[in-house]
């Protein structure tokens, strides 16, 4: 079920050109409505094609004042039961919510380096592109057509 915004909680991320649900959003759902003719909400952002939704969570774990919400499949989360994420800096608490009232709420580290901090070719061997040929090193040697030097990033 995909998410929704609650108007009331969202600052439009202070009118920043890119909000932070724009930003992270994986099928760019989110939108910020600028002056309002949209939603009637004018600074606030809204999810613009519910149905696209993937329920990945990203947006709801970025906002920063956890205006956004997904409304979680019956089966998994019957009516009037929530699944809320709060992510901090290094944990992130989920605040499971049960439809008779009960309150449960789970805390796991999150990470143990700083955020952009990661340079995910560190201690990989540099490319070969004299390699690409090989089994196990390029599979798509007998369909591909054109520069193939164009799907490696160097
Ligand atoms: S990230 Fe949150 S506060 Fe910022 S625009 Fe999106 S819903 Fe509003
Ligand atoms: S839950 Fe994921 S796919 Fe859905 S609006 Fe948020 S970031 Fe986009």
């Amino acid at each position: 079920m995909p998410t929704f915004v609650r108007t009331e909680k969202c600052d439009g991320c202070k009118g920043q050109d890119k909000t932070a649900c724009m930003y992270i959003c994986p099928h760019d759902l989110m939108k910020l409505d600028k002056d309002g003719s949209e939603t009637g909400h004018a600074m606030k952002a809204f999810n613009q094609e519910p149905e696209q939704c993937w329920e990945c969570y990203s947006c709801i774990k970025i906002c920063p004042q956890q205006a956004i919400e997904a409304r979680a499949y019956a089966d998994i989360v019957p009516l009037g039961g929530s699944v809320q994420p709060l992510r901090g800096s290094d944990s992130i608490m989920w605040t499971i919510k049960f439809r008779n009232g009960m309150m449960k709420r789970f805390k796991f580290p999150i990470r143990t380096t700083p955020e952009g901090s990661i340079d995910p070719y560190t201690g990989k061997p540099a490319v070969d592109m004299g390699k690409i040929d090989q089994p196990g090193f390029f599979t798509m040697s007998g369909e591909l057509k054109g520069d193939r030097s164009q799907l490696v990033c160097l």
